[in-house]
């Protein structure tokens, strides 16, 4: 098959759809990979390292939707490249077609075959391709909020580990999914205190065997939210309702019992976040401060490690990049179901109901 890679075009993207290990894997397997000049750069992997690997540089982003059976992307097409995607082809990336109607639309138009990395599913529910950039996120929170702590950029002054003879700070992870596990390891490795609060009872026995000795576990109502908070240094909301917006679990009114100078770090912002005051934000201005508590609320908080997402994304794309170009998205979806529900558009058809029941279209 040949495959197409096109640089991302979206303002401050810098992730690859694939690295030059991943381009190798499928040339070895007989098929052509077309990279845009400078695609990877942006991930720290330059064009020679993709040509080394067997791979063509094209000059444009033309060039690769006209030469490409399928397109391997990051992000949703923008407008600028509607009128370059063809019918048939077959597009392989983030979509998230539920929120922009104009995308969904077009996708229809193009008459190509849209998988979204979203909604490729496992048997037990779990998102595969959605996953690894959780990892990203709950990671980094606590690097964030570590960070925000310190005294010149507006936080309290306090250590997460502490030192010998001072206690370490106080963390609550509101959420133990994904972002919430993550985040959990990487303060309990840097000696902070930490509290994680989830509804789920199941999901916090499992938390208490493998989580080390300074992790807890606490039920999620607000009585126990609003006693927790008060003496809370680092907050990170990580709560997902599959399908919802996320509950509001710190309200505004809440901030006044909190300690002046603490962190909230939302990433749960990019479904409208759980806790009230979070608003999103960008890389370049990340913070806000209301009631003197610090609000760190990017929405796309792996777009700051491009080098990690990119490895990190491609690690789980790649085994199913590999059955589309071997068998074609038919055999493939046929023979692997958890490619089934990734498929959102056909040839002019929406196939995925919830995206056609958002915008009223013919499913
Ligand atoms: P997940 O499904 O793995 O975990 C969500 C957890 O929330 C579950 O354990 C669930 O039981 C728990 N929960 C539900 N209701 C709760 C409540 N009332 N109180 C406490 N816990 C509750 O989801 P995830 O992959 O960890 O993602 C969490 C959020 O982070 C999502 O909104 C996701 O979109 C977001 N996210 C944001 C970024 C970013 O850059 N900002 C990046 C990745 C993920």
């Amino acid at each position: 098959m040949i495959i197409g890679v096109p640089k991302e075009i979206k303002n401050n993207e810098n992730r690859v759809a694939l690295t030059p290990a991943g381009a190798k894997e499928l040339i070895k397997r007989g098929h052509t990979v077309y990279v845009q000049h400078t695609a990877g750069v942006g991930s720290g992997f330059a064009d020679s390292e993709y040509e080394a690997a067997g791979a063509t540089i094209l000059p444009t982003i033309e060039a690769n939707y006209e030469i490409a059976e399928m397109i391997m992307k990051v992000k949703e097409p923008i407008e600028s490249e509607y009128k370059l995607i063809k019918a048939n082809q077959l597009l392989f990336t983030y979509f998230h077609f539920a929120s922009y109607e104009p995308l969904t639309k077009a996708m229809v138009a193009s008459k190509a075959v849209c998988l979204a990395y979203e909604t490729v599913e496992k048997a037990d529910r779990s998102l595969p391709l959605l996953v690894p950039m959780s990892e990203v996120a709950g990671r980094m929170a606590i690097q964030k909020g570590a960070n925000y702590l310190e005294k010149p950029l507006g936080g309290r002054g306090i250590l997460l580990g502490g030192v010998p003879g001072v206690l370490p700070a106080k963390v609550l992870i509101l959420g133990g999914g994904i972002v919430g596990t993550q985040a959990a390891w990487m303060a309990a490795g840097m000696g902070a205190d930490v509290t994680i609060m989830d509804v789920s009872l199941a999901r916090m026995r499992y938390l208490d065997d493998v989580m080390p000795k300074n992790v807890k576990t606490m039920m999620s109502n607000e009585y126990n939210i609003r006693e927790m908070i008060k003496h809370a240094d680092l907050i990170v909301g990580a709560v997902l309702i599959p399908g919802a917006k996320a509950p509001h679990l710190i309200t505004r009114d809440m901030l006044k019992d909190m300690k002046k100078g603490a962190v909230l770090v939302d990433v749960a912002v990019d479904q409208g976040g759980c806790i009230e005051t979070c608003k999103p934000t960008t890389h370049e201005n990340p913070t806000f401060v209301i009631d003197d508590v610090v609000h760190y609320c990017v929405a796309n908080m792996p777009g700051a490690v491009p080098y990690t997402s990119t490895l990190a994304l491609t690690n789980a794309t790649l085994p199913y990049a590999i059955q589309l170009a071997d068998k074609g998205w038919k055999k493939a979806a046929q023979q692997n179901a958890e490619l089934v529900p990734g498929l959102n558009v056909i040839n002019g058809e929406i196939v995925y109901k919830a995206v056609a029941d958002a915008f009223n279209m013919p499913y």
